[in-house]
């Protein structure tokens, strides 16, 4: 299985040299605001929503001393505002009263804050922090499994079998990597398989 992920890594890096996550960020701060918006969301609409957002928040303080009702003004553009709101202010509530403000380092202590499940930890993780992280997101997940690197369908699992194959050093390159094939060529529909560089390897094109 190694060696498929390091092959895996070795054909997908010329086709995306600059892979990496589509919402934009300055900070750890603004990605975890970013992807806790990003659910049911596209992240276009939430890169052009930073823009301003980030302009008046730009730390988890701002956030948790804003009225709920002010906050929910600024996020009407997007999808579920009102629990979003709700969800950010708590998150950045316990960020502040917690680890003083800072986003922490670990999945374990970030899934702890209010509105972050493993996907966004590890999104923060990797994205921002550039430590190892596996990124199962939707892509990640429907690759992963064509590609037969798990038979795993809950995501939490999918990430558990992964993260014991996987190298450290390999785990956030592969993920932006699955991630990127994901949008671009390994779509959800009608995958185009023909001119998929990772054929010979992948379960769901052999069966
Ligand atoms: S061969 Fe097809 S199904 Fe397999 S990874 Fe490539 S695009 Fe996806």
């Amino acid at each position: 299985m190694r060696e498929k992920i390091e092959e895996i890594i070795k054909r997908l890096e010329p086709l995306y040299p600059n892979a990496g996550l589509e919402l934009k960020f300055k900070d750890p701060f603004q990605l975890l605001v970013g992807a806790i918006l990003a659910a049911q969301e596209s992240d276009k609409k939430i890169n052009s929503l930073g823009d301003k957002i980030f302009e008046k928040y730009k730390s988890p303080k701002d956030i948790a001393q804003t009225p709920l009702e002010e906050l929910e003004e600024d996020l009407k553009s997007v999808n579920f505002y009102r629990r979003k709101a709700k969800l950010l202010k708590s998150c950045c509530s316990a960020l502040v009263s917690e680890f003083g403000g800072e986003v922490p380092k670990s999945v374990d202590e970030m899934t702890k804050l209010p509105g972050v499940g493993r996907k966004t930890a590890n999104m923060v993780l990797g994205g921002s922090y550039n430590l190892p992280a596996i990124i199962v997101d939707r892509h990640f997940l429907r690759v992963s499994q064509r590609l037969g690197l798990t038979d795993k369908k809950d995501p939490d699992k999918v990430e558990m079998d992964l993260l014991e194959v996987v190298p450290e050093n390999m785990r956030t390159k592969l993920s932006m990597l699955l991630i990127n094939h994901g949008k671009n060529v390994c779509t959800a529909r009608n995958p185009k398989c023909e001119e998929c560089p990772l054929k010979d390897l992948c379960a769901y094109y052999n069966s």
